[in-house]
């Protein structure tokens, strides 16, 4: 069985073609240069001749993935823009690419009979209301939506809003696309909070580093006491791994699923370092004294639980993903 990984050069995207090959998927990935394409398998030697490269320059041309989804039956929609600094024009930037991509992906898959279904990687972005207080213990489920509207979307002057926005309209828009017409096919959406793991996409430097992980970064790479964070997390492994259950699950026909492994604090993820790596001291941010704070928000994961899904232990995926980092430094 053949599967469409769109932006397979990506943080998450390489991780979730590692998945499939290793379920024993075949894997057609887009990228937007042969060079990114070559520079992966240089940097993972045993997807040598695995994957099946295809150029897409980019998901906001009309008929993107049309060439590129013929004969598979699988599409996992991965690419999308993630960053919220230095945003300057939403629409462009964001908005577009996140749904107008989507749409693509999905309009590509009208014209292939033999996809079954698409998989999305949404976000917990689109489910999450970036404009509440965070801190009242509310539960979000996959039953919730952020509420910011198209309009919102283009006048806020925040990056992380606008992202978030471009997350849940591009979902909006895939659930309507499949709602609105007859299809052959269905979909179901992966929704993560914030992805660490290993590193094994291309990357220009560790500045290029993707936007979630430069959290992480920021812990290990020699800076002092860094302001502490508390969101949630989940691994890119994971993520991979949910990406192929969200592929094959009857239960997620049109579902959606939000995986994460649980809430972070960026004090906590130093100390949990410093412990489990004491020779790396020098270079592992010192923790502050911010306590966890016991009333921000809980996602309930038990949905993915109910289905299979496992999650690595905070432990490993921190000390898994400052190893590689600290690997993939050397290189630049
Ligand atoms: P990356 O920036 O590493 O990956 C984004 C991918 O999309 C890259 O392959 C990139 O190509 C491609 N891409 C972006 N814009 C375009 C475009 N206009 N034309 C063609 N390709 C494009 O980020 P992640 O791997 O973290 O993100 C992947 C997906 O996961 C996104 O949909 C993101 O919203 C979602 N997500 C990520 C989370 C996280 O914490 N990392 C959390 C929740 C959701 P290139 O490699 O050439 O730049």
């Amino acid at each position: 069985q053949l599967v469409l990984v769109t932006g397979v050069t990506g943080f998450i995207g390489a991780h979730v073609a590692v998945a499939l090959l290793n379920k024993g998927y075949r894997v057609r990935g887009t990228v937007r240069s042969m060079e990114k394409a070559k520079e992966l398998v240089r940097l993972n030697p045993e997807l040598k001749d695995k994957i099946e490269f295809v150029i897409v320059k980019d998901i906001v041309e009309p008929n993107a993935f049309q060439d590129s989804v013929k004969g598979c039956d699988y599409v996992c929609h991965v690419a999308s823009p993630f960053f919220t600094d230095n945003v300057t024009d939403n629409k462009t930037q964001l908005l577009d690419p996140a749904v107008k991509g989507t749409l693509s992906a999905l309009e590509a898959a009208v014209t292939e009979p033999k996809v079954k279904r698409v998989v999305i990687t949404s976000s917990f972005a689109a489910v999450n209301n970036p404009t509440a207080d965070p801190n009242t213990g509310y539960s979000y489920s996959e039953k919730d939506w952020n509420p910011l509207s198209y309009e919102d979307a283009l006048q806020t002057k925040n990056g992380n809003f606008a992202y978030s926005a471009s997350k849940k309209l591009a979902e909006k828009a895939a659930r309507d696309f499949v709602k609105e017409k007859q299809l052959h096919f269905d979909i179901s959406t992966v929704n993560p909070p914030y992805v660490f793991g290993p590193p094994i996409h291309p990357m220009n430097s560790m500045d290029s580093l993707n936007t979630s992980n430069q959290v992480l970064w920021k812990l290990v790479n020699g800076s002092k006491v860094q302001p502490n964070i508390q969101r949630w997390q989940v691994d890119v492994r994971d993520i991979a791994d949910a990406h192929v259950l969200a592929l094959e699950s009857p239960k997620l026909s049109n579902g959606r699923m939000l995986v994460t492994q649980g809430p972070f604090s960026t004090n906590n993820i130093s100390k949990i370092l410093r412990e489990k790596l004491p020779e790396k001291k020098d270079v592992i941010s010192e923790p502050s004294d911010v306590p966890f704070n016991e009333k921000f928000f809980n996602i309930d994961n038990s949905f993915s639980k109910s289905l299979g899904l496992q999650y690595y232990s905070d432990e490993q995926t921190y000390v898994d993903t400052a190893l590689k980092l600290w690997e993939r430094a050397k290189q630049f």
